[in-house]
């Protein structure tokens, strides 16, 4: 009898959360074309021109504005009604109260008109992110990522007939076969490789000067997440990997969506045997170095013997966060 009472109010509890009432309206909208096309009317829009974010000042910071439904069509109306359809949009997520957000990209109207319109400046999303704050970074790096998907999945992969999106954007219907493709996301494995009191930073030909990070690459068909790991840390650095930590993830949406999944490996023996067609340089970094080298700033000048300094990614990338973990754990181990 007490275990059902128990049972029954925390079933209550989890239903009146907001994240359980969130997560089932926008279950509803991407399944039901009606109730989302419904929700397009109140919903609210991010702007796109050619992938890239409409991102507006305030102050000395930037935001990524929302435009309502009735104000985006007002203005769009004055450009002629026959290049927006509002279904053109992606439904990217919801606020509190349940209004529905979607990023709809304007890239068939004149760039420097709309940003007139909306007060704001179309921004390469790479430069989006530096200026605007995480959660709005979050917003736009799935919105352009589901944009671009739509964008080069137009026609059925088997047939080569066209496919059709669901009102949310959801998904694509081949309308020959009926074939469903849903928006796909890559995983890609970012491994820190320590040794004791040192970790493993690399270098590819195609980063900027100076700048290091983890091991990273894509997860192959089959492979389990510890197996990527092991053969990226193999082929790229000769190392065989003896313990793997999972330490989180992020969605990464160059060049194309991927789920970057971090990890923290150790290696008994340290030798390496670097791979130079994949990585110009990997070393061994101590502590200090690996402090020192976080207190640089992103693209540095050249020093004065020609050489530029050792500086990893920037905060919004997950290797940042990778390389924090791991300068806390050993600055924990070592007391100071
Ligand atoms: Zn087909």
């Amino acid at each position: 009898m007490l275990s059902a009472v128990v049972r029954h109010s925390a079933r209550s509890v989890r239903l009146c959360s907001s994240y359980v009432k969130q997560a089932r309206f926008l279950f509803e909208l991407k399944e039901n074309d009606e109730t989302c096309r419904q929700a397009l009317r109140s919903g609210s829009f991010y702007l796109f021109h050619n992938f890239s974010p409409l991102v507006r000042k305030s102050g000395s910071s930037f935001y990524a504005p929302a435009v309502t439904g009735p104000d985006l069509l007002q203005v769009l109306s004055s450009y002629g009604k026959d290049k927006i359809n509002l279904e053109d949009s992606v439904l990217v997520s919801c606020t509190d109260s349940s209004i529905a957000q979607f990023a709809v990209d304007l890239g068939s109207f004149e760039k420097s008109a709309l940003e007139e319109e909306f007060s704001g400046k179309f921004t390469d999303l790479r430069k989006a992110f530096v200026q605007i704050n995480g959660e709005d970074g979050c917003l736009l790096s799935k919105a352009q990522s589901l944009l671009r998907w739509h964008d080069c999945h137009q026609y059925c992969s088997k047939s080569g007939k066209p496919t059709w999106k669901n009102v949310s954007g959801s998904k694509r219907v081949c309308q020959s076969n009926g074939i469903i493709y849903y928006p796909q996301t890559s995983p890609v494995v970012i491994t820190l490789v320590s040794s004791g009191n040192r970790c493993l930073l690399a270098h590819q030909e195609s980063f900027p000067a100076g700048m290091y990070t983890a091991l990273a690459g894509f997860c192959e068909i089959g492979e389990k997440l510890e197996e990527a790991i092991r053969r990226e840390v193999a082929e790229e650095v000769g190392l065989v990997v003896d313990t793997i930590s999972y330490s989180g993830s992020q969605h990464w949406p160059f060049p194309t969506s991927s789920l970057m999944l971090a990890c923290q490996a150790t290696v008994k023996d340290d030798r390496l045997e670097i791979n130079r067609s994949e990585i110009e340089d990997a070393r061994w970094f101590t502590l200090e170095e690996v402090i020192e080298a976080l207190q640089v700033k992103i693209l540095p000048p050249k020093l004065p013997d020609g050489t530029f300094p050792v500086w990893v990614p920037p905060k919004i990338a997950i290797a940042h966060q990778l390389i924090q973990e791991w300068v806390q754990e050993q600055k924990a181990l070592h007391g100071s």
